[in-house]
């Protein structure tokens, strides 16, 4: 970080606490620099504990986590995965890397998710239409807010879709009282350095079969058969996690509740604070029984009560030194993503046009979230 930055507040850095240095020590110390060793094994065993999930697979991104994912619920060429629209590119990307067509599905307004409603168009649709049957199901939790998993689940049991939850920015959420990340047949976090823990770069796969787990393990070290030479019979890839970052993450583990805790003490100061703004919604609302990370405070402008849109709000911020994003583009405008099929659409559309995320990060002061909180009331108050 340059000198003259010091003084930045940003959307999300990383928060590190005082055992990180110790695991990553001993790495070095016991001469574990390479891509198993203590640590990714303490790592894993972490991740189990904390979601309850039996089998772990420590991975260098999110994004390879993701992609594995795929792998192991048979997604190839010709495939059709169903896919939440509002996300980041990661979430999709490796549905194109297994040769799959993405089919994207529009959000609910309650916690911005996957629309059930819209989930049961789309499959209904593309067996209308003669397609196979939609291979798998890629659901993701963003921002750290549960999506509506019992009626998204209901759904992918009756048409036999197994699902992969992206749990990239849901690591410590919870849905009646269980941690995401564990509903579907595989789930996926991310440890890149925005999210709620870091490693720098890294992800993890999730999931109560020994059989998957074990695969996803053989495809991230090269798919090596039981052989003395180098003997291959499936292709694979380089996608396990340094035994040195695991030490970074190990230390992270041990911080989890508390970053969580206070995440969502910084989303209820925001909400406290600019309560009074006819201008501003906070939003999503939590199911019931269920518990987000909030992973990131989003705002929403409300434009009957405001005509300043969320770029010109990020922009001031950006005057005060302070750091805003829009949220996510959703992926069926991308270019990238423009001849994939589509189904609802107008709701990420709309929080698209309307929505920006404040500057979460949990080593946030009183201080940094009163000046935040100002220079929100300024752009919005410029009217
Ligand atoms: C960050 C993120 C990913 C990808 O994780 P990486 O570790 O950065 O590869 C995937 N999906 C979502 C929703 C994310 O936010």
């Amino acid at each position: 970080m340059r000198s003259q930055d010091h003084d930045r507040i940003f959307l999300s850095p990383p928060h590190l606490g005082r055992h990180e240095l110790n695991y990553v020590h001993k790495a070095i110390e016991d001469n574990w620099v390479a891509p198993t060793g203590p640590n990714i094994t303490g790592f894993e065993a972490d991740i189990c504990q904390h979601t309850g999930a039996s089998h772990c697979v420590a991975l260098n991104s999110g994004t390879a986590a993701i992609h594995l994912g795929l792998i192991l619920l048979g997604v190839g060429t010709g495939d059709e995965v169903l896919c939440s629209s509002f996300t980041f590119v990661a979430t999709a990307n490796p549905i194109v890397y297994s040769g799959a067509t993405p089919i994207f599905i529009d959000s609910e307004p309650q916690t911005w998710n996957m629309c059930p409603v819209h989930l049961r168009e789309a499959i209904e649709d593309r067996l209308r239409l003669g397609k196979k049957p939609p291979k798998a199901l890629l659901l993701v939790h963003l921002y750290g807010m549960p999506a509506q998993l019992r009626e998204i689940l209901a759904i992918a049991d009756e048409f036999n879709i197994p699902v992969l939850e992206d749990a990239a920015e849901a690591l410590g959420s919870c849905y009646d009282k269980r941690p995401l990340g564990t509903f579907g047949a595989v789930g996926v976090f991310s440890f890149n350095g925005n999210k709620i823990l870091t490693t720098s770069g890294g992800g993890a796969l999730v999931t109560n079969n020994a059989d998957l787990a074990q695969q996803a393990r053989f495809l991230a070290t090269q798919a090596k058969d039981p052989a003395p030479h180098y003997q291959h019979s499936a292709t694979g890839y380089n996608y396990r996690l340094s035994n040195i970052l695991a030490g970074i993450g190990r230390g992270q583990m041990e911080l989890l509740d508390d970053r969580v805790k206070k995440r969502r003490e910084i989303y209820a100061w925001y909400q406290r604070h600019l309560a009074d703004l006819p201008a501003l919604q906070f939003a999503p609302q939590e199911p019931a029984g269920s518990r987000s990370n909030r992973w990131l405070t989003t705002v929403l402008l409300n434009p009957t009560h405001t005509s300043v849109t969320p770029e010109q709000v990020r922009l001031h911020l950006e005057t005060r030194n302070i750091e805003a994003r829009p949220l996510w583009k959703p992926l069926h405008l991308q270019p990238l993503f423009q001849n994939a099929p589509q189904y609802g659409g107008s709701v990420c559309e709309d929080l698209f046009d309307r929505g920006l995320c404040l500057p979460s990060g949990s080593a946030m002061t009183d201080e940094d979230l009163r000046r935040v909180a100002g220079a929100v009331r300024e752009a919005v108050g410029i009217d």
